[in-house]
């Protein structure tokens, strides 16, 4: 299916209110597009599953890989892009060249031996690793936006050490765009980079979050559920999941109102409890413990991930030992211990 610039623009003035856009921001990505050129996007992927991707794509009417590929001028996308080897390789290389596109980066950015654990492609037989390729881009961007939780602050990848993730943000040390969620809600990605193809970045919060999408209120305030008798097991409908170990009362984000899947649910909803998802201190944190189970492990936690020590400079580690800590995780607070 062929979606138009005018199909495009008639969604995103539709959803305006949704997507939390202003009317000003909603003029200038009209203006933007049209511009005889269209704004290109260059979507990195570094140390993640591809989640945030197939959370995007889950946005309805029109479909979102049809806006990226046939109205966004989508210049580097791993999964949607249909170019492949030297050819895709080079639409990235000459956007760098010519710059002011937005980078989005989905995935944290391995550090340990070098970088060596993600390369995103080969230029004349060398490997180009992920760490180089985000440097290099940000460089020429006029916007960086970090999808999902491990680009903004490591996530789930962070906790293994030998491949010291870092976030993009901590990892070039600038203020980026960050979208988190594992994996976030499509209108907060959609919304978000309307708003920086308009030129206007959204107010960001603390943790360099757009407010709109990410509350300074937090969801245990707004839940439905505040109030109700605490469930003692899983499968208790309608009752508060705090003593499950629920993260609703530590979680800024509109899941509550917004919904998933086009509006049909959300996690506590579905009887699952919020498992703070959105937080820089995302995964640090036990999900399933007695109340928000965490209080020890605020989001000062972000930096313990951060300082997880990397595996040297020489050999990867060995599949056998990183079989060990995909299922075996080690969690490490600020204070360095297990
Ligand atoms: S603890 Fe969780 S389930 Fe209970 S009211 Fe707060 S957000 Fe809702
Ligand atoms: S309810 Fe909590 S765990 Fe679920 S998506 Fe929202 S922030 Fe993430």
């Amino acid at each position: 299916m062929q979606i138009s610039r005018r199909d495009f623009l008639k969604y995103v003035g539709a959803s305006a209110s949704a997507l939390c856009l202003s009317r000003l921001q909603i003029e200038r990505v009209e203006q933007v597009f049209a511009a005889a050129s269209s704004p290109p996007v260059v979507w990195l992927q570094g140390a993640a599953c591809s989640g945030c991707s197939v959370s995007l794509m889950n946005a309805v009417s029109p479909t979102v890989d049809q806006v990226l590929l046939n109205i966004i001028s989508l210049k580097y996308h791993p999964n949607l892009m249909t170019a492949a080897g030297d050819l895709a390789v080079q639409a990235a290389t000459s956007a760098e060249a010519n710059g002011n596109y937005i980078l989005v980066v989905e995935g944290g950015i391995p550090t340990g031996s070098s970088g060596k654990y993600c390369s995103v492609w080969d230029e004349g037989g060398t490997p180009v690793t992920m760490a180089s390729a985000v440097s290099r881009l940000a460089a020429h961007a006029q916007a960086v936006v970090a999808v999902g939780s491990c680009a903004a602050y490591g996530g789930i990848p962070s906790n293994f050490c030998g491949s010291a993730v870092k976030g993009v943000g901590s990892y070039l040390g600038q203020s980026v765009v960050n979208v988190p969620g594992c994996p976030p809600h499509p209108d907060w990605m959609i919304g978000t980079l309307a708003a920086a193809l308009s030129g206007s970045l959204p107010a960001l919060d603390a943790n360099g979050r757009p407010r709109t999408y990410y509350t300074s209120e937090v969801i245990h305030e707004r839940c439905p559920r505040r109030e109700t008798e605490e469930a003692s097991d899983f499968g208790q409908q309608g009752r508060c999941l705090i003593e499950l170990g629920c993260k609703g009362p530590r979680s800024h984000a509109d899941c509550e109102s917004r919904k998933w899947n086009n509006a049909q649910n959300w996690c506590i909803g579905a009887n699952g409890l919020c498992i703070g998802c959105t937080e820089p201190s995302y995964p640090s944190f036990p999900f399933y413990g007695g109340g928000e189970g965490d209080e020890d492990v605020g989001d000062d936690a972000v930096s313990g991930a951060a300082t997880c020590v990397p595996a040297s400079d020489a050999t990867p580690t060995p599949p056998g030992d990183l079989n060990y800590h995909i299922y075996v995780p080690v969690v490490r607070t600020s204070a360095g211990e297990d």
